[in-house]
This record gives structure tokens, C-alpha cells and sequence, in this order.
């Protein structure tokens, strides 16, 4: 049972070899390396719904609540909605580069950059099973870093949603309407799991973005984001999260999407980027050979695979007698560190062993 961030392509190949009856796996291509890249297809109803899940590899939650939610679809008492859907579940798209834990490809290639050119065999095995299945919804499953906030200097933006733009004009196509309906019924159905934790995604057209090319064709298409919740650096909470909130999307669409108000979508507060994961108060900084005394020092995490495990890595990003962030946690130094002062990079890691255990994640 997978628990952690590092979700390698051998994982994937476990799970899809143990799947319960009712299920089909084929394989719709090969990545960069020549991985395969597997498809999953469970129910048999009429409205067709394709997902994808790490086409940035290092993105691993919504793909973990897609092995919680594919034997949840598949029990003997989710009849209704067996009958009402057919789901094409791509669990993995960038195996590469789930593989090292990192966004890109195999050859540095952002794959939702990749729309129109289609360069990458991972896009164009996306694209291929999009123009045969001919879905009526897309769920384009990604996960954020720790650094969103849910409005400016809100709450941690612990899930974010999009329904992405179809042309330049961000007009309300009705693809676009249909997929901001389906994210209200989310953000209300989450609302007291995560009150003021969800963010709404910048809906800026960008055509080579996968979400805005599958809108711009017709199809609602809804980004999730799964993002940070308080204290869980492994992402499990925010797993369980995703589940109940995919829960909902089909439950939206099994009674009726138009039983909520289009409207409501702006209310959503957009995400803004607002914190850090570590203030630490009193610290004493060199930048650039001048001494700052007694300093606030913003610190974030670089998620980095070590011998099989993600490691988070301390960098220091900015200080000042007050910080303009939120942090995840806040310490003061320990008057026994006072002395040792940081020399101050933006985005260098802080390599002084006294403040390992001090700044390390609580995991
Ligand atoms: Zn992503």
C-alpha cells in the first residue's frame, strides 16, 4: 500500500495487476524511455469520462486517490454508477518521469506545454485515446506546490480546480459552463472538509496547455490540483480529499450538473502564491557580506529523491525584519543557534548541520 510521494512506474504495474473483475488495461503507447503507458477502462454507460494522472511525474496524490477510487467504482455497490459511465483512466502518463520524481519527460519536455505540437510520444498517446473515446469530460488530475494559498494571504490552497479557458476571450463556451458547474458541486461538497482551503486555478488561455486544447474542442474539462494540507507533506489527507471530491464530480453528473448555479464559480477565491513552509524568527543572516540581525527567514522545501525516498531540503528564499508570507510553521531559533548566522542565496539550500533536525519536515 503506497503512502508516500515517490510513486514509480512499478507501483502502477502492481496495482493494475491486481484489479478486481470488471476492468480491461491495454496499452496505448510508450513514453520517451519505453515505458508502457497503461489505460484503464471500467463501467459500461453511456457517458464517457477520460482521465489522466502524472503527466508531471512528480505530481503523485491524485493518482494515489485513483487507486482508493477505481476498486471504490468497481464494488458490487456502485451499480449506478457502472451503469451510467464508462471511464478511461490513463494512471500514469509521464512514467519517466514519475520514475526520478521529477514534472518533465524524459528529454526536459513539460508534457501540459505540449497540446498543438505534440511532440512527445506520452502526448500523442493522450491525444490518440481522446479522438477514439470521444469523452464527454476530461478530469486532468495534477498536484501544487505548498506555496498556494486559497486567496491572497487565504488559507492553504489544499485542492485547486480550473475549468480552462477555450479561446483568448475566456468566453463561457458551453463546455466551459458545464465543467464550472461540476466545480461548484465540488466546492460546495468540500466545503466542510476544507473551509476556505480551495482554490480556484488562473484561467489565462494558454492553447498548449491540455485542459485548454480539450475545452477548445468542446469537451468540459476540469484541473485538479491536488495541493497542501496543513501538516501532511505526504499528501494522504489531501489523497482522501481528492477521492471524496472525484466522488462527488460523478455523483454531480449521475443526478444532474445543472442543479447548480454556473455564478457561483467566481466566488471561489483564486489561488495566490503566499506562502512559505517554514518561518524561522531571530536568525541572524549575511547577504552579500553585511550582517542583518535577528531576521525572519522564509524557508521552502525542494522535494528531492534519495535512495528510493523524497527528501525535502531546506532553501532559503527571503528575510527581512518581517516576512510578506504566511508559513506553514512558524519557530523561533533556539538562543543556543542565535550565533550561527545563515549566509543568505535565494532558493540555496541551508547547509548548516545545527539546524538539521530544527528545519526538517515533520513527516
Ligand atoms: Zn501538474
Amino acid at each position: 500500500m503506497i503512502n508516500k510521494r515517490y510513486l514509480p512506474p512499478t507501483i502502477v504495474e502492481t496495482f493494475l495487476k491486481q484489479l478486481p473483475k470488471g476492468s480491461t488495461v491495454k496499452t496505448i503507447g510508450y513514453s520517451v524511455q519505453k515505458r508502457p503507458i497503461s489505460l484503464v477502462s471500467i463501467g459500461n454507460g453511456k457517458t464517457k469520462i477520460l482521465l489522466w494522472s502524472q503527466m508531471h511525474g512528480n505530481e503523485s496524490t491524485t493518482t494515489k486517490a485513483l487507486f482508493d477510487f477505481i476498486p471504490w467504482f468497481l464494488d458490487s455497490s456502485q451499480q449506478a454508477y457502472q451503469k451510467k459511465f464508462t471511464l478511461n483512466i490513463i494512471l500514469q502518463l509521464n512514467p519517466d518521469g514519475a520514475a526520478v520524481y521529477t514534472r518533465l519527460n524524459a528529454v526536459s519536455v513539460d508534457l501540459n506545454r505540449d497540446a498543438l505540437k505534440m511532440s512527445q510520444p506520452e502526448s500523442k498517446a493522450l491525444q490518440n485515446v481522446y479522438n477514439r473515446f470521444k469523452p464527454d469530460y476530461c478530469l486532468n488530475l495534477h498536484g501544487q506546490r505548498t506555496l498556494f494559498s486559497a486567496g491572497v494571504m487565504g488559507e492553504p490552497a489544499s485542492i485547486s480546480l480550473l475549468a480552462p479557458s477555450a479561446d483568448i476571450n475566456r468566453t463561457l463556451t458551453p463546455a466551459r459552463i458545464s465543467a464550472m458547474k461540476c466545480i461548484v458541486a465540488i466546492f460546495k461538497g468540500l466545503e466542510n472538509d476544507l473551509p476556505n482551503q480551495i482554490g480556484r486555478y488562473d484561467d489565462t488561455f494558454n492553447p498548449n496547455c491540455v485542459g485548454d486544447h480539450f475545452t477548445s474542442l468542446g469537451t468540459p474539462t476540469i484541473l485538479f490540483e491536488a495541493g497542501h494540507f496543513p501538516g501532511d507533506y505526504q499528501r494522504e489527507a489531501t489523497r482522501a480529499l481528492i477521492l471524496k471530491s472525484f466522488k462527488i464530480f460523478f455523483n454531480t453528473l449521475l443526478v444532474d450538473e445543472n442543479l447548480h448555479n454556473v455564478n457561483e464559480y467566481v466566488n471561489i477565491p483564486e489561488n495566490s502564491k503566499d506562502f512559505v513552509d517554514l518561518l524561522v524568527k531571530g536568525v541572524n543572516i549575511i547577504d552579500k557580506e553585511t550582517l542583518f540581525k535577528s531576521q525572519h527567514l522564509g524557508v521552502r522545501y525542494e522535494e528531492k529523491l534519495i535512495n528510493g525516498e523524497i527528501c525535502f531540503i531546506p532553501l532559503a528564499v527571503v528575510y527581512g525584519n518581517k516576512i510578506q508570507f504566511k508559513a506553514h510553521r512558524t519557530i523561533t531559533l533556539p538562543s543556543a543557534l542565535k550565533d550561527i548566522p545563515v549566509i543568505f542565496e535565494v532558493d540555496k539550500s541551508i547547509q548548516i548541520k545545527e539546524f538539521d533536525e530544527l528545519f526538517s519536515v515533520i513527516l
